[in-house]
This record gives C-alpha cells, sequence and structure tokens, in this order.
C-alpha cells in the first residue's frame, strides 16, 4: 500500500494541515460527531476540546469535530463552529465536519473546516427520514455546494466528500442493492463531489459484502474516488470489515473513541468501530496509523470524567497489548 496522501489533498485554511500525514491507513476519529450525536446528553464544550487535542497529541491526524444541522433537532452540535475553530489551531490535524445541505456547508465553510462530508442515504425511505430529501434532492445540492466551494480562492477550499449512508443495508427498506449504490456513488461524482465514502450506517455489513461493494465503485468511479469507509460496530463485525476494506485498498477508516454513541436502530449495541481496536489492528498488520496506542487509550479518561453514564467499550483498553508488541510498534 503507497502512502497515504489522502488529507494532503485537502486544501486549507490552517497551512499545517494535511502535512506528516506518511502513514499507511489514516484513523479518522468520529466520535465527537457519531458518537455524541447519538447520545442524548450535551457534553460541555471544554471536555470536547480537550478530548480532541488529546488525541490529536496521541497522533490521531483527522477528526470530525461536528456538524452543522438543525440545532434544534440535534443540541449537542450546537457549538460546532466554535470546535472547528478550535481544531483548526492543533498543528498537522485534518478537521472535518458533516453538513446535511448548502446552509451546512456554507457555515463550515465560514467555520474555516477542512473537509466537510454529506451523507446521502442509498436508501430513499432511509433519505426522506434522515435529511427530508429525495436522491435528486440532494444531488442538487451536492451540486450547489461545489458551486459554492468553486466561488473560492483556491487555497480557500475545503475537500469534499459524499457519505453514501446505508450502503450495506437500510433499517427501514432492508436490502439494499448493490446497483443502487453504485449508481448513486456516479451521480455524485458527477455532481461535484471529490469523493464518495462508503457508510454502514446501519451494522448490516459484513466483509464480502465490504469487498463486493468496494470493488463495484472503484470499477464505476476510479479507487481514487473511494478511499474511506465508515464503519459501525452494531453486530460484532466492525474489524473483520475494517480488514477487508483494507484488503481493498481503502486507506482512511472512520471510528469513534470507546466505540462511543451505541445505534439508534439496535438499543444496547455499540456504536463506530472501537478507535483502540482499530488502532492496534491496522499496527499489528504492518501498516502504520501514526498514533501511538498507550497515548490514545489514556484519552479515554477525559470522556470516563466527562460523560460517566456513558459505556466505553473496546479490547484493547482491558486486555492489553500482546507481551512484545509495543517493542514493534512505536
Ligand atoms: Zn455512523
Amino acid at each position: 500500500m503507497s502512502a497515504l496522501s489522502n488529507s494532503d489533498n485537502i486544501s486549507t485554511g490552517c497551512s499545517s494541515a494535511g502535512k506528516g500525514s506518511s502513514v499507511d491507513v489514516i484513523i479518522s476519529e468520529v466520535g465527537p460527531r457519531d458518537g455524541l450525536q447519538s447520545i442524548d446528553q450535551c457534553v460541555d464544550i471544554d471536555t470536547k476540546k480537550r478530548w480532541i487535542t488529546a488525541e490529536a497529541a496521541a497522533g490521531v491526524r483527522e477528526i470530525e469535530v461536528g456538524s452543522f444541522v438543525n440545532y434544534k433537532l440535534l443540541p449537542q452540535m450546537c457549538d460546532t463552529a466554535e470546535m472547528v475553530r478550535h481544531a483548526c489551531g492543533i498543528e498537522g490535524l485534518t478537521v472535518a465536519v458533516l453538513v446535511p445541505n448548502l446552509r451546512g456547508a456554507v457555515a463550515a465553510i465560514e467555520a474555516g473546516a477542512h473537509k466537510i462530508s454529506i451523507p446521502v442515504s442509498a436508501s430513499e425511505t432511509h433519505s426522506q427520514k434522515n435529511v427530508r430529501r429525495t436522491h435528486a434532492q440532494m444531488i442538487d445540492e451536492v451540486r450547489a455546494i461545489r458551486q459554492r466551494i468553486e466561488e473560492l480562492p483556491k487555497a480557500q477550499q475545503p475537500y469534499f466528500e459524499a457519505g453514501i449512508a446505508t450502503a450495506f443495508g437500510c433499517s427501514i427498506e432492508g436490502h439494499v442493492p448493490l446497483s443502487k449504490v453504485v449508481e448513486l456513488a456516479g451521480l455524485l461524482i458527477g455532481a461535484g463531489a471529490e469523493e464518495v465514502g462508503l457508510s454502514d450506517t446501519t451494522g448490516y455489513a459484513n466483509p464480502q459484502m465490504i469487498r463486493e461493494r468496494i470493488r463495484a465503485v472503484h470499477c464505476a468511479v476510479g479507487s481514487d474516488k473511494l478511499t474511506g469507509v465508515h464503519l459501525h460496530n452494531t453486530r460484532g463485525l466492525g474489524l473483520a470489515n475494517a480488514a477487508a476494506a483494507i484488503d481493498e485498498g481503502i486507506t482512511t477508516l472512520d471510528s469513534s473513541l470507546g466505540g462511543l454513541g451505541g445505534c439508534p436502530f439496535a438499543p444496547g449495541a455499540s456504536g463506530n468501530v472501537v478507535t483502540e481496536d482499530l488502532v492496534f489492528m491496522v499496527e499489528s498488520m504492518g501498516l502504520s496509523t501514526g498514533i501511538d496506542l498507550d497515548k490514545l487509550v489514556q484519552v479515554r479518561s477525559i470522556l470516563k470524567a466527562g460523560i460517566a453514564e456513558e459505556p466505553l467499550y473496546g479490547f484493547i483498553p482491558d486486555a492489553g497489548v500482546p507481551v512484545g508488541w509495543a517493542d514493534t510498534h512505536v
């Protein structure tokens, strides 16, 4: 696998972002967005700032710090602009945010985010329920965001990705045909997204599906237009799916510290793939993440103090690394 350049492509308002990214796999921490928006309580901004600062210090190079959504619906995300500004002050960090529409994208650009992602659900029913938009309307939204980005000087243009949500199955429609995902990927790239990501929003994926769908999308739009996947561990297959994705050439993997967040569709289930376990697996496979696992595990104490009632998942924090492992993985 070649050295990673995903974040190197990102033109940013923050001159240091994307530098020093000579790692094989970028672990993109999405806990401050996906994890926190899935829990009821609002976490104070100081805890959130300390969390991302500590993760960046452990070597995490990309963090999704929040989303520019309707704060009446998701009050947990009301301080995203301030989070972006704080995160932009952290040397070498790519600051990502999620936006549901043009309005969110404009706010993200104003705040100075380096990377913006718009979720577009492969399941039309899910799309209607999630963002109250049809596929055609979402494609129009992507086109409008691209147009807005093009109006900016090159150096201020954020990297623009469309994440295909429910790409492996939908909790309302059930099976999502592969042909639908491939078709949508083509439309999103055509409308101006720089790349698409595949999101296992519902935790329905398995390694076979991961391989099949990544290959099909690579074939349709080019392997440089799909470099990241967003996996949940709802049914315990998160790491197996991540390993399959890496084998297919994926170089950016989303995860959340302690698997924070749970799943609204499966009460009691964990959230995203656990960052600590994912880093352990990737490094054990001989690939570099640039992350100090020991330091990363210590960041959990910030969450334990700030969100004491939320369960934190993960095997590595409990079991530790194998004897001798630390000598070969720094
Ligand atoms: Zn998610």
